[in-house]
């Protein structure tokens, strides 16, 4: 496999993909950069629905939530699933990819949010918070990484493992 394809094939961009080809198995309609927004999205599926397609499972993100890979496949912020059928089945399809999604209530009105970063670097990023504070991650620091990222950068900036 060339240099090239091994670094397309190791994305956030690349897993995210992964994990909907698995859920499409599933029987979900599954769309990636899936029309301009939100309301767009919903009304182009029920159009289809009204000319007989059956979306009764599917998980889509629209151009504009796409937005959150950068240029080179990375999530910079969270990405946004919008979704029917089951949120079990579809955080499971992105946690076996190696993702981190939030936790989710299954209420249909929330969005299924996978974080941009990976389980492995939140676990590496939790021992390394772990080791600096000498304390474990409380519940609000874990349901909120943003903010547990910048802890995390602080201390290591105070403990000058990074400069900047
Ligand atoms: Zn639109």
């Amino acid at each position: 496999m060339s240099w090239e394809r091994e670094v397309a094939l190791n994305t956030d961009k690349q897993l995210v993909t992964d994990a909907f080809k698995a859920l499409r198995k599933q029987g979900y309609t599954a769309r990636q950069n899936f029309s301009c927004c939100g309301g767009c999205a919903m009304s182009e599926l029920a159009t289809e629905v009204e000319q007989g397609k059956n979306h009764d499972k599917f998980v889509t993100y629209n151009r504009q939530n796409g937005e959150a890979f950068n240029e080179f496949g990375q999530l910079m912020r969270s990405l946004m699933i919008t979704w029917d059928g089951s949120s079990a089945e579809i955080v499971k399809a992105f946690e076996s990819v190696g993702l981190l999604v939030a936790e989710h209530t299954g209420g249909k009105e929330l969005c299924v949010e996978v974080y941009p970063f990976r389980a492995a670097d939140w676990r590496t990023a939790r021992r390394l918070f772990n080791r600096l504070h000498g304390r474990h991650f409380t519940k609000e620091v874990y349901e909120n990484p943003n903010q547990a990222i910048n802890d995390i950068a602080a201390a290591m900036r105070a403990s000058g493992i990074v400069s900047s």
